[in-house]
């Protein structure tokens, strides 16, 4: 299979290419020229969650051969036999437990898969230099994609951070990261700013010479690259053949899937899983205050012209949703030139509008809502009083949402909802929303949220209160630059 640019300034490249590159050197993204036919029994029948993973992935990645014990090792990090559990909850919902992994975010069910792949594109693709993977993160794609690139030969890993924007849990598993291949850089500003920055050094070409020079290629480890992006499209596969396997739907069915949002990377997966055959009704894109993504599926309009908000949900903290790109480009048929179109007026005039053609082919696909913080801290409080159970404030935004959803449509299809964070990476907010004190710092509140929960701080988690800090850089984004090539050289 083919790997096409959605700007389609980039020749077409095989699925080794598009993984070591990560982005087009055109501005966009790249995308499977055509999503492969899923055969059903993947989805009809059980099976272990490495396994799947390898056969779905093959689909996607057909030439980079078998890749199951890629897939077997990655999964073996988590702290589950089956890192993908279904859970059916006391209030009759069905949680998608996505943060079993190393790091306690979603971002470890693609991010663990990620190394071994790239490694296997990187032998096949003849490619001699080692691969500098440059990420910008909300908070937990920076810990993933840390913790599973440390150590690795053949490739070095550089996140840059906004110095205000992430949880002090987040912000000090970055910083206490082990391993000589990685740099950790704070960045004056906000996500977007620290995604446009990386964004803008991989289109920088005295960036890439300099990188050359010192033995290295760039990749991303963002959901921008097709090799991040396509693991996630096996929890979809999973959860729905758990359902027919358990017997809460018959094979075929159409279920929903509920997807805190932010950079669109999971619900994106959501709708390749549902192009491929999986029988999918309704993607639900649950976002907090930043709506930019509910007004933008409601009205066909995307706006940026609007305030930036920190909430208590910030890996959702965006305004530019990366991934949008993808869907806009699936969902007009591969229109390069309308997606370099909308893409550029987004960059310069700040907002774009669909044609009602386009905006009523994401319809059929997307419902989307707001959950404010207030309602977020309701959310997690209720839910606790009720059944006892934390839901981190990524997935309380997404239960929310998802209660409007069903009380406005009347839909009673079964859904899922994605559950991206374990409750302890937050635990200043879970406080907060379980109506306890505050501490004074982010270890100190996960004590106390352990005390009052009766439930166990996660061993991953608990080790961060001891580490000893490692980095301490904070930049300007116009210097952002001379940062990276400082934490290269210090390799
Ligand atoms: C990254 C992240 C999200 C948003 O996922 P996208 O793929 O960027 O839309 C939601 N919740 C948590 C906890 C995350 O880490």
């Amino acid at each position: 299979m083919l790997h096409i640019s959605t700007r389609g300034q980039t020749p077409p490249v095989h699925e080794a290419n598009a993984i070591c590159m990560g982005l087009p050197l055109d501005g966009g993204l790249f995308a499977p020229e055509k999503l492969p036919p899923m055969p059903e029994e993947l989805f009809c029948e059980a099976r272990a969650y490495h396994d799947l993973a390898a056969k779905v992935l093959s689909l996607l990645f057909g030439r980079l051969g078998d890749l199951g014990e890629i897939t077997q090792s990655a999964y073996s990090r988590f702290s589950k036999d089956n890192p993908a559990p279904l859970v059916a909850e006391p209030d009759g919902a069905f949680t998608l437990e996505l943060f079993h992994g190393p790091t306690r975010a979603f971002k470890d069910m693609a991010l663990q898969v990620l190394p071994g792949l790239m490694e296997r594109a990187r032998l096949q693709s003849g490619q001699t230099k080692k691969i500098c993977i440059l990420t910008a993160t909300s908070g937990d794609t920076g810990k993933a994609a840390l913790e599973a690139f440390a150590g690795r030969p053949g490739c070095a890993i550089l996140v840059f951070f906004p110095q205000n924007g992430t949880s002090e849990v987040q912000e000090k598993q970055m910083t206490t990261q082990e391993g000589a291949n990685v740099g950790v850089c704070a960045l004056e500003g906000n996500f977007d700013d620290a995604q446009t920055g990386v964004k803008r050094l991989f289109t920088d070409t005295s960036f890439h010479l300099g990188m050359s020079s010192r033995g290295y290629m760039l990749s991303a480890a963002n959901s921008v690259n097709i090799g991040r992006l396509a693991p996630q499209v096996v929890y979809y596969v999973h959860a729905y053949a758990t359902l027919v396997d358990k017997g809460f739907i018959k094979a075929g069915d159409q279920i929903n899937f509920c997807v805190p949002t932010g950079n669109f990377g999971n619900i994106l997966a959501g709708l390749y899983a549902k192009h491929m055959g999986l029988p999918i009704g309704r993607l639900i894109c649950a976002s907090n205050r930043n709506r930019v993504l509910t007004d933008l599926l409601t009205t066909g309009r995307y706006s940026l012209n609007r305030e930036f908000y920190t909430t208590y949900s910030p890996s959702m903290d965006i305004l530019i949703s990366s991934n949008f790109e993808r869907a806009l480009f699936l969902l007009s048929g591969n229109d390069v030139e309308l997606t370099t179109r909308l893409m550029t007026e987004l960059r310069t005039k700040r907002s774009f509008e669909m044609s009602d053609a386009l905006f009523a082919s994401f319809c059929e696909h997307f419902s989307a809502y707001t959950c404010n913080d207030e309602e977020t801290l309701a959310e997690i409080g209720e839910s606790f009083k009720s059944t006892g159970k934390m839901f981190d404030p990524h997935t309380a935004v997404a239960r929310k949402c998802l209660r409007d959803y069903q009380r406005e449509t009347g839909d009673t299809r079964l859904c899922v909802t994605l559950a991206t964070a374990d409750p302890y990476k937050f635990p200043e907010t879970m406080l907060k929303a379980l109506g306890r004190p505050s501490e004074e710092n982010g270890f100190a509140a996960m004590i106390s949220l352990s005390e009052f929960t009766n439930t166990p701080i996660p061993a991953a988690l608990k080790s961060t209160m001891t580490k000893p800090v490692r980095f301490f850089n904070v930049t300007a984004p116009e210097m952002i630059r001379e940062a990276a090539m400082e934490m290269v050289d210090c390799l």
